[in-house]
């Protein structure tokens, strides 16, 4: 059984009359992601922050490395590494000034320090950046240098406030690639992010968030599953009738497991409770309209899915 490095219980936060974490119960366990994932205003950044003990609770435990977590507990604080939302950094440090300064809160020996600032910089992709002033940065580099300072001390729990928002992709790969390679070695990771493709990449286990509450949470599998609309096929036909067309889409309506289908322009929309069942009949029905097409395409269900379906809105924002 691999232990839990946090456990939260019932956590709520107010500002005020409001509730931006309601009754938040989790655990992230040793060696995972833990993707928490959520509109803007959902409560993630909250969330982390009462997990460092920065903001004080209004309800709930939180447990870290099997203690209370709380603004003195510094024997935790000091295996914790965190990378903030809003880039913090020394205007008049350079990349490597920036770096040994935060590492040094942790680490007082120089040769060690050095090897950890070393190890950050590789791990994000600034090797060719060390002399540079953050002035002379781009905004994707400052993002990564943000994650160097947070890592750089070799934490075993890191948190990740949306590290890839307004990044161009080449950062965004590169801060990726690093997380995962923190994880390789042993970290265990809470990464915040609105993205849903980026949880889909990286993540082992997440937490959908809408409104301060937790709707759906587990492994991707099983938070797609929470999706009853569980997969979406598309044919592309050209020339067809309206007349054939309305009595194809009349078969379909009725084939069981169907829960929409439609044209749109030269293509066949479909969603459907068993994509690949449906698939098989579909082309059956085409057969006997003797309906030639161009091509087919069968789509998994999306976290987007999932969080249409349970809250009613889009997760894109
Ligand atoms: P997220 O990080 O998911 O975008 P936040 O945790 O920042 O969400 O915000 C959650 C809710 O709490 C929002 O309604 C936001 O307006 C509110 N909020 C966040 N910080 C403060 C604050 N310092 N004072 C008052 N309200 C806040
Ligand atoms: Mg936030």
């Amino acid at each position: 059984m691999t232990k839990n490095i946090i456990e939260v219980k019932n956590l709520t936060k107010k500002y005020k009359e409001n509730i931006a974490v309601d009754h938040l119960s989790f655990e992230v366990k040793e060696g995972e992601i833990l993707g928490l994932l959520g509109p803007n205003g959902c409560g993630k950044s909250t969330t982390i922050n009462c997990l460092l003990s920065l903001l004080t609770i209004n309800e709930g435990e939180i447990k870290i490395f099997d203690k209370k977590m709380t603004p003195n507990a510094y024997d935790i604080k000091q295996k914790i590494g965190v990378v903030f939302q809003d880039v913090a950094l020394f205007d008049e440090l350079t990349v490597i000034e920036n770096i040994d300064y935060f590492c040094g809160l942790y680490i007082k020996e120089k040769e060690k320090r050095k090897k950890c600032i070393e190890d950050a910089c590789k791990l994000v992709g600034l090797e060719d950046y060390k002399k540079y002033y953050p002035k002379q940065l781009s905004g994707g580099l400052l993002r990564r240098l943000n994650i160097a300072c947070g890592i750089a001390h070799k934490p075993s729990l890191i948190f990740f406030d949306e590290p890839t928002v307004a990044v161009d992709p080449q950062s965004r790969n590169h801060i990726l690639d690093g997380i995962k390679r923190l994880r390789e070695e042993g970290a265990t990771i809470i990464y915040t992010t609105h993205y849903m493709e980026e949880v889909e990449l990286l993540c082992d286990r997440i937490i959908i968030m809408d409104q301060g509450k937790i709707i759906a949470s587990g492994t991707m599998d099983e938070v797609k599953a929470l999706a009853h609309n569980h997969e979406k096929i598309s044919v592309q036909i050209m020339n067809l009738e309206e007349e054939t067309k309305e009595k194809l889409l009349k078969k379909i309506q009725k084939l069981q497991g169907v829960i929409a289908a439609s044209f749109e322009n030269h293509t066949l929309l479909i969603t459907a409770e068993n994509g690949t069942e449906i698939l098989e009949t579909l082309m059956d029905r085409l057969k006997d309209f003797n309906i030639s097409y161009q091509h087919i395409l069968m789509m998994p269900p999306t976290l987007n899915d999932v969080f249409l379906e349970l809250t009613g809105k889009e997760l894109r924002d």
